[in-house]
């Protein structure tokens, strides 16, 4: 069975046809690492997973939910998939706890004790428990994407898209980050990762996806896909990025 299921999914923005028929399956509990060059169509693709991005062919399912074309019910989508993005994009003015209550108080209209101790278990999560009450420009860059998944986690999403999360931190910062990710991994959480650490995707990945010009150019087991790529355009990105 699988939690999510994109069948035959195509993006044009005008002329530009972005995506270009995918089809991916990802199992409940699974790691799956996405990697490409720049301008293949990989945040466009988790855009769509949830529904940030609309598309012109195909459909997706996200435990349950389906989404087609001209039909979608945003809310209940968006109540499946947590994302977070290379910018963490934390409101300056709340505190950490306050920016991770913040979904859960506004959108599942949660009472603010419950969303406090939604809020103190996420953070807990990510290794923030006693930075509750810190406010943004307190805390490092690490922390604050840590705090910006703590926001996704408190929503309580089956699966969790990360867009390039390492990408704008300083090198130090990568791998605090990178661990939380592992961690949550590891207690079984479904996720979905643009990443450019390919360390991580093969040690962490399932499934690894290769995307070139808007589609899924290889993809299979990590290990196997960076020890002898099938595709000439793999083993050159694999070189380009190492
Ligand atoms: P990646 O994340 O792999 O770098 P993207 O999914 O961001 O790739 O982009 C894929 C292609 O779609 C790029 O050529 C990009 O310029 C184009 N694109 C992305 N978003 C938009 C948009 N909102 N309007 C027009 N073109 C877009
Ligand atoms: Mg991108």
């Amino acid at each position: 069975m699988s939690l999510v299921s994109i069948n035959g999914l195509h993006k044009r923005f005008g002329t530009h046809h972005v995506l270009k028929g995918i089809d991916l399956r990802v199992k409940e509990g699974q790691v799956t690492a996405v990697i490409g060059r720049s301008g293949s169509g990989k945040s466009t693709l988790l855009r769509s997973i949830n529904g940030l991005e609309s598309f012109d062919e195909g459909s997706l399912d996200v435990d349950g939910v389906r989404v087609a074309v001209g039909q979608t019910d945003l809310r209940q989508l968006r109540l499946k998939v947590g994302m977070v993005f290379q910018q963490f994009n934390l409101y300056p003015h709340l505190t950490a706890g306050q920016n991770v209550m913040l979904a859960p108080t506004v959108v599942k209209k949660i009472g603010k004790q419950q969303a406090e101790a939604l809020a103190r278990d996420a953070l807990a999560k990510v290794g923030l428990a006693d930075r509750f009450q810190s406010f943004p420009d307190q805390l490092s860059g690490g922390q604050q994407q840590r705090v910006a998944i703590a926001r996704a986690l408190a929503m309580q999403p089956k699966i969790l898209l990360c867009d390039e999360i390492t990408s704008a931190l300083d090198p130090e910062l990568v791998n605090e980050v990178l661990a939380v990710v592992r961690k949550l991994a590891e207690d079984g959480m479904t996720l979905i990762m643009v990443t450019h650490e390919m360390r991580f995707a093969r040690e962490v990945g399932d499934q690894l996806v290769f995307m070139h010009q808007g589609k899924i150019h290889e993809q299979g087991d990590p290990k196997t896909l960076f020890a002898a790529p099938s595709t000439p355009e793999l083993a050159s990105f694999i070189s380009s990025v190492s």
